[in-house]
Parts: structure tokens; C-alpha cells; sequence
């Protein structure tokens, strides 16, 4: 296995062997910019792991060691299995590229793989069924975990606070937006600019008077217009009349 850096957190890995080259299609016409792609390629295939008992890998999060990888006999591949067969050789067919796909050697063919939970001796492997060609993060040895949740990042905790700082960021830039602009942009209507406004209650600023939600009718900022729109439609609505504005100025 190649060196890992300090901060990489997976690797690839796969059950095939490591490969020497990669397949490319077509080669740079010049000299000097072939051999960068071959250095390139070195580092490439350097991020490979080929799966094998005692390797980390990741499944629901958590980190698993490989106890073992085994092929699942020809007769127990089982329906969804046979079906996946069934399609790869009908691809085949039509396309006429490379070798027929061959059940012992297809790339998809079902292989179990034993996987037991990390640090915890007492828990029971997992045994998993997958095709052959699954793309599997590898981790270090020594990986990052959260010790809020126990899970590997991203955690499901991070990114539900990822969601909620999004969220309240957005609530303050609504919250800033002044009386009688478009809650869509923030930015405010000219006189020339058509608009559409929604009669009721302000659902987005409960802070404002009734008949003051009100959006550019562009493009632009139809998407959080439509999003009023499904919240207003939800509350029973009214018809909606963009043509009528409240009167801003009413005579004394
Ligand atoms: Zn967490
Ligand atoms: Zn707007």
C-alpha cells in the first residue's frame, strides 16, 4: 500500500488487482505533455487500495474491517443479480466492444464481503452482498471520527448543522429586507417593473402590514416566488391580483 498523507481521509478501493496503466483514449501530440500524463497516471493508480481482510473501509458511516471477500457461487447469485447479467450481455450485444461478458468473470458478479465494525470486538460481522466492481472508500488507519455523534465526516450531525446555519442565514438577509421590495432578491421595484403581489397576511415577514408580499415578476426571482406562491396556495389563498396595489399614498 502507498503512503497516506496526513490529512487524506479515504482512498479508492476495489476487489481487482491494482492496475499498471490506465486506458486512455487517444494520446497528447506532444512528447513532453505524454510523459506528464504519465506521471499523472502514476499518482492516479497510487490512490488505489485493493480491498483484502484487515483494509478499512466505510459502509453507513461507520468504519468496518474487511474480514473477507468471497465469490458468491454461480447458483446462489439470486434474481436482481441474474437480471444485472442478463442486461450487461444484452449491452454487449449491441455494442460489440470488448469481450462477451462471462458469469465467472464479469465485473458485476455478486461477491460477499465480510465486514466487522471497527474497535467493536463484541458486535457481529456484517456480511454484504455487492457487485465485484463496487467503488469502496478505504480509510487510514488512524481517521477522524466526531466524537459528538461517533460517526466519520461529513456526519450526519455536521451536516445537519451545515442545513440550519444555511437557514438562518437566509432568515437574516429576509429580516433585512426593506417594506415594499421583492422578497425574492431583496432588491427594490421600480415603477416601470412589473410585479406580482399576493394579498394577505406577509407569510415571509409577519413583521409587515397585510398586502405587502410583492416580487419581481422576472425570471430572476421566480423560483422564491413560486415557493410564496405554494406556501400562500397551502393557507387557502385568494385570487391573486397583480394588478391591484394597495395605495401607498392615500388622500388625507
Ligand atoms: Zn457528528
Ligand atoms: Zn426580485
Amino acid at each position: 500500500m502507498t503512503r497516506w498523507y496526513p490529512s487524506q481521509n479515504t482512498k479508492h478501493g476495489g476487489t481487482h488487482p491494482p492496475r499498471t496503466s490506465i486506458n486512455r483514449v487517444g494520446e497528447h501530440a506532444s512528447a513532453m505533455r505524454r510523459q506528464e500524463q504519465r506521471i499523472h497516471d502514476k499518482r492516479i493508480l497510487a490512490n488505489y487500495v485493493q480491498l483484502e481482510p484487515g483494509v478499512l473501509v466505510i459502509w453507513d458511516r461507520q468504519p468496518y474491517r474487511v474480514v473477507e471477500i468471497t465469490e458468491r457461487p454461480l447458483d446462489l447469485w439470486g434474481d436482481k443479480h441474474e437480471e444485472r447479467f442478463k442486461q450487461a450481455v444484452a449491452y454487449w450485444e449491441r455494442q460489440q466492444r470488448g469481450e462477451r461478458p462471462e458469469k465467472l468473470t464479469w465485473d458485476g458478479r455478486p461477491m460477499v464481503f465480510v465486514l466487522a465494525p471497527d474497535g467493536k470486538p463484541q458486535e457481529k460481522p456484517l456480511h454484504l452482498i455487492g457487485p465485484a466492481n463496487h467503488s469502496w472508500d478505504v480509510l487510514p488507519e488512524h481517521y477522524w471520527i466526531c466524537s459528538a455523534c461517533g460517526e466519520l465526516p461529513p456526519c450526519r450531525h455536521q451536516e445537519a448543522e451545515r442545513i440550519a446555519d444555511h437557514d438562518a442565514a437566509r432568515a437574516d438577509v429576509l429580516m433585512d429586507i426593506p417594506p415594499g421590495h421583492c422578497l425574492g432578491c431583496g432588491e427594490v421595484i421600480t415603477r416601470r417593473q412589473q410585479a406580482t403581489r399576493f394579498p394577505g397576511p406577509n407569510l415571509w415577514r409577519p413583521d409587515f402590514p397585510e398586502n405587502s408580499a410583492v416580487f419581481h415578476a422576472r425570471q430572476e426571482c421566480s423560483t422564491p416566488l413560486w415557493q410564496y406562491r405554494e406556501q400562500w396556495e397551502a393557507r387557502g389563498g385568494m385570487k391573486q391580483q397583480p394588478s391591484l396595489f394597495p395605495d401607498d399614498n392615500p388622500a388625507a
